[in-house]
């Protein structure tokens, strides 16, 4: 992995998602040391992710937080000093199934965690008719809904990775899912798309409870 560590777009990746990190912190969506984030390492690598070790303040995150994980999950040798996020295998499970996803960004913003809570019954809930649906790749105009699932909570990780890998999506595209009262975990073929994609859904859940309340 040495050829890893030394390739400058590694390293810069390595940089944009310390630094995209600090930006999600500063929007609150990642209070109390919580949260994970990651990408697909280059090839000849594609089957280890770069991910960032659990229990760290992500307004304190640096690069020496970051490690190396394979495709079970479990930290490479030269990172086992490191330990994986708890949720590392939801990561590991949606680049397993979907091989052009490059990195995974999860947060949990006051916004996902309340609609997650509040719709876990109905196992998700539509963002429909708003402009910034656009966000999504392969989205084209406003006029249109999109199903965000919302799949149970759980600390068995192994089983719940199971579940979403068996999930149907009601409407494609498929760039994300919450768990409940947790948070959302969004996707995209590199850091940027996810970073999009998890705007996204970010600021048209603040929306969508934002107009719940004015409404009610
Ligand atoms: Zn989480």
């Amino acid at each position: 992995m040495e050829a890893l560590q030394t390739n400058p777009i590694y390293r810069e990746s390595r940089q944009n998602l310390v630094a995209l990190i600090h930006q999600i912190h500063a929007k609150g969506w990642s209070p109390a040391t919580s949260t994970n984030y990651s990408f697909r390492n280059p090839e000849p690598y594609q089957h280890t992710y770069t991910i960032s070790s659990s229990g760290v303040d992500k307004s304190a995150f640096t690069d020496n937080h970051l490690m190396v994980v394979d495709s079970t999950g479990s930290p490479i040798p030269e990172y086992e000093y490191l330990r994986p996020s708890a949720e590392t295998l939801l990561h590991t499970q949606l680049y397993a199934q979907f091989p052009e996803v490059g990195a995974v960004l999860h947060t949990h913003s006051l916004a996902g965690t309340v609609l997650s809570q509040h719709y876990r019954f109905d196992r998700g809930f539509w963002l429909e008719d708003w402009e910034v649906l656009k966000g999504l790749r392969g989205i084209e105009t406003h006029q249109t809904k999109v199903w965000l699932p919302v799949f149970q909570n759980s600390q068995d990780i192994l089983q719940l990775s199971h579940k979403i890998a068996q999930y149907q999506p009601q409407t494609k595209p498929f760039w994300g899912y919450l768990l409940a009262g947790h948070g959302l975990y969004a996707w995209g073929k590199n850091l940027a798309e996810a970073k999009r994609h998890l705007e996204t859904f970010e600021f048209l859940m603040a929306c969508k409870l934002a107009l719940m309340q004015i409404e009610k």
